[in-house]
């Protein structure tokens, strides 16, 4: 698939570049060519890359989308991403929320295939704990969920877990849900097909 063809399966929705793949040059190319959401799974290198990209005044929107460690809370904050999509439990909002000086749009991560090498919230727990953040996190603007399809080859159990995300968030709606963020290379037009209004594409892009 190129590029053209990507952006025609996606013009209806939002496509973040997961750039890690990539460096600072190829990511100028790309914003260059009409892509402005970049997504980072590593706050060291969310970093690195944004403070070379600031020099060239490119207005990129920086998307949070790995695993948090704690003592990478401050990195992250200071890099006012425009989304922070791997929110993964009420301890990290709590933590996040207690050192923000402004409000964070955020996606609670949902662990939908139910695999234990995956990080994100306990499919039953997902909604009680979405309230509960909103509640106690006053600085986390929640707007929505995020969730990594089923590592597998067989179709059906990939649909089964977007369906299964797509439906936490259709009930997360009525909270204030707007954007489900699922679909990776192999499997967003799947997760589009499912619902899906936001696609993270890596490989896709930076591979070829
Ligand atoms: C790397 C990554 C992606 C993109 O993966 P590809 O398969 O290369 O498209 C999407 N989401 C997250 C959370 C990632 O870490």
């Amino acid at each position: 698939m190129n590029l053209e063809q990507i952006l025609e399966k996606t013009k209806n929705i939002h496509l973040v570049a997961a750039s890690k793949y990539t460096d600072f040059n190829t990511i100028k190319k790309f914003f260059d060519l009409g892509i402005t959401d970049f997504g980072e799974n590593q706050v060291q290198a969310l970093s690195r890359k944004k403070q070379e990209l600031d020099k060239e005044n490119l207005n990129i929107k920086w998307h949070f989308i790995g695993n948090l460690q704690s003592n990478k809370i401050n990195l992250l904050i200071k890099q006012k991403p425009i989304l922070w999509q791997s929110c993964n439990g009420l301890k990290i909002a709590q933590a996040v929320n207690q050192r923000l000086d402004y409000k964070l749009d955020t996606l609670l991560e949902i662990n939908s295939a139910k695999e234990k090498s995956k990080s994100g919230i306990d499919l039953n727990k997902a909604i009680e704990e979405y309230i509960q953040i909103q509640e106690e996190c006053p600085k986390l603007n929640l707007c929505g969920v995020m969730s990594i399809g089923a590592n597998e080859e067989d179709r059906n159990q990939i649909i089964k877990s977007f369906e299964t995300t797509f439906k936490i968030y259709e009930k997360l709606q009525k909270y204030g849900a707007k954007i489900c963020s699922m679909g990776m290379s192999n499997d967003f037009e799947l997760a589009i097909k499912c619902g899906s209004n936001m696609v993270r594409l890596g490989s896709i892009l930076f591979k070829n």
